[in-house]
């Protein structure tokens, strides 16, 4: 293990960002024991600043013109690497500092409103990434659905990723996955998550309680009563 890694670790389990031994839903819906508080790193801003360090020595080589993260705490992340990247590039145009958000609107299906939420890239940006080179940033990379939509944004508006950085990888995505579209995936750490199906989850089973504090239980619960 490299030393980043050990250090990186260690922060999340001294700031109580890692959560085990409870019941929890996720965002793809599955269930698990584990859970990382993203809210429990971004509260301390001396070691989400060198969280954000460490990716952007990483970037550094990959020359970006822009670094990109997804709302929220991607979008915390981005200006924070952009900044760090720019005290150390050599070229003169430093990167620009990037973000996406969620964008809400509603479409007729079989005569019902649908309600349709996706990221985008709003406010002008996605006029920015024609012919550059951008760096993503994230959090936690779960299954990926937010850096894959961040890349397709970013390829749609005829731009390149060069690279994915996240602060822990806990997704089924490998770095072959992204090896083959070009994209260099570089997780500072990856801890492997165990989920399981809501319908086969040996937690709900042994009678476990779902926890509502964090991750998507309180949803979960709701809609059982
Ligand atoms: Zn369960």
């Amino acid at each position: 293990m490299k030393n980043i890694e050990i250090q990186v670790l260690e922060m999340l389990s001294r700031l109580g960002a890692v959560v085990t031994n409870s019941h929890f839903v996720y965002t793809s819906g599955k269930h698990g024991a584990e859970y990382i508080d993203k809210t429990a790193i971004t509260q301390h801003p001396n070691d989400f600043t060198q969280l954000c360090w460490w990716i952007a020595s990483n970037a550094l080589k990959d020359d970006p013109d822009i670094v990109l993260g997804a709302a929220v705490v991607g979008a915390m992340m981005s200006p924070i690497v952009a900044q760090e990247i720019s005290m150390h590039a050599r070229k003169k145009n430093k990167p620009l500092s990037l973000f996406a958000d969620n964008d809400v609107s509603f479409r007729m299906e079989n005569d019902r409103v649908v309600r349709v939420e996706q990221i985008m890239l709003k406010r002008g940006f996605d006029k920015l990434v024609a012919g550059k080179r951008v760096v993503i940033v994230e959090d936690i990379v779960n299954t990926g659905k937010t850096v894959l939509r961040l890349i397709d944004l970013v390829k749609e508006n005829g731009g390149t990723v060069v690279s994915v950085h996240a602060i822990c990888n806990r997704g089924p995505l490998t770095h072959d996955d992204f090896a083959k579209q070009d994209i260099r995936f570089s997780p500072l750490v990856t801890t492997p998550l165990t989920a399981y199906d809501a319908a086969s989850c040996p937690l709900c089973a042994a009678g476990v309680p779902i926890n509502i504090e964090l991750g998507h239980g309180r949803q979960f619960v709701a809609r059982m009563i």
